[in-house]
């Protein structure tokens, strides 16, 4: 179990005032089943944290990928994660895996945010939710633009409903994953949150523009009391937890990058298709700013801390998180084929409608505000990528 910067507590397990807060370091003196007791670097303070009165957060679409990274970073930070998934995307297995990792059960109800009565009744019952982490949505941009409906109708009215939910509970606090598609192809890169959110170039791109603004409409409005958001534009998450334990594990035919190339050198794809050689890019292959899932799902507890701890200046706060590097798809099957030593079999496609030609992130606002910078390079990227998919075949 990893404790750092939690907010002081007295024996009671109560939140204490002006006190510094506890950091790595200090000794532990005592660990029970529901309490760990310390003592501070300086030996004259006593932090009592109590395991039952951990902040309750709730994931949605936690069985996914990214969402099951974080839970693990969220449970190893001290937090009680309750996770909301209708599986489609996703297998149950997931929660078991998250378990060997963390050694903490993780709760979780089935059923689709889509459901205005179902999520009102969650809600209900789950009132001491303290903050709210809605990855839940669908996100593949070709699929989008062949059924636009479903994305318009999956992805914002579970965000609608939640947004609800919140409101009945005075559940305040959202963390929402929202995409660097907002960009576009932006005309000056790196890209900083300053550029201008261009027409979306696909109706997945879109949901995320719409729900940017559904979210920054309702906290401003006179009808919401006291919520506030981080909406986390994210850049290419690729890799895996280092365990192998979970990964990405996309059902049917995998739409990002990484995944494809993981099964192509696996055998259980015949060829990767690099859509566009003809991009203006150093070898015509479209740019990324690929990111470790892990150091992502760091940054959403960095955000999370930073609202419950009231230390947000803005109601609504945008970062993105990227680690300023584009990488081209070329690229990244070279490092794919030198950490593994396995050559790829790819051929070359015609561009894919939606894509855009390049896009890295300028994640400096993160790194100064959030006090987070992504660690892993795309080598020890793939290198988790593959552990993971060489773990899938046990
Ligand atoms: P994922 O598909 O692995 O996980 C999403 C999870 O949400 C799945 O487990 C799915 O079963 C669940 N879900 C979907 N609709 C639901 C609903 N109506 N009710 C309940 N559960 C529902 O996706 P991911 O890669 O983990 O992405 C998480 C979030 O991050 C999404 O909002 C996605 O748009 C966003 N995002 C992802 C990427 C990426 O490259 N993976 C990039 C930018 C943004």
């Amino acid at each position: 179990m990893i404790f750092s910067d939690f907010l002081p507590r007295t024996l009671n397990g109560e939140a204490a005032e002006n006190q510094p807060p506890f950091r790595d370091g200090a000794k532990l003196i005592f660990s029970g089943c529901e309490k760990c007791v310390f003592l501070d670097r300086t030996q004259t303070l006593l932090y009592t944290f109590c395991n039952r009165k951990f902040m309750k957060i709730l994931v949605t679409g936690g069985m996914g990928y990214i969402g099951s990274h974080t839970a693990v970073a969220l449970q190893e930070h001290g937090y009680e994660v309750v996770m909301v998934d209708n599986l489609s995307n996703s297998r149950r297995e997931v929660q078991e895996n998250i378990f060997r990792i963390t050694g903490k059960a993780i709760a979780l109800e089935v059923f689709d945010l889509c459901n205005a009565d179902r999520t009102r009744a969650f809600f209900s019952a789950h009132k001491d939710i303290e903050g709210v982490i809605h990855f839940a949505a669908h996100k593949a941009v070709g699929e989008s633009v062949a059924n636009p409906m479903k994305y318009y109708g999956n992805n914002l009215i579970s965000l609608m409903n939640i947004l609800r939910g919140m409101d009945n509970t005075g559940s305040s606090t959202l963390v929402f994953s929202s995409s660097c598609t907002v960009y576009g192809q932006p005309e000056e890169l790196p890209v900083s949150e300053e550029a201008p959110v261009q027409k979306a170039l696909s109706p997945y791109g879109n949901t995320k523009q719409i729900s940017e603004e559904m979210i920054t409409d309702h906290i401003h409005s006179e009808a919401c009391d006291g919520m506030r958001a981080v909406l986390l534009r994210y850049f290419n998450p690729i890799g895996a937890h280092d365990s192998a334990h979970i990964g990405e594990l996309p059902l049917g035919v995998p739409d990002n990058l990484v995944p494809y190339i993981t099964q192509t050198a696996a055998g259980k794809r015949d060829q990767l298709k690099v859509f566009g050689n003809d991009y203006n890019t150093h070898d015509g292959t479209a740019i990324r700013d690929y990111i470790h899932v892990m150091d992502l799902a760091h940054a959403h507890v960095k955000a999370l801390d930073r609202m419950l701890q009231g230390k947000h200046k803005d109601p609504v706060e945008i970062f993105n998180l990227g680690t300023g590097t584009g990488y081209s798809v070329m690229d990244v099957i070279k490092a794919f084929e030198k950490v593994t030593g396995k050559p790829l079999n790819y051929a070359f496609a015609p561009r894919r409608p939606g894509d855009v030609e390049k896009v890295w992130a300028n994640p400096e606002k993160a790194n100064k505000i959030l006090q987070w910078k992504a660690k892993q390079n795309l080598e020890q990227m793939m290198r988790s990528a593959w552990k993971w998919e060489m773990s899938l075949k046990k």
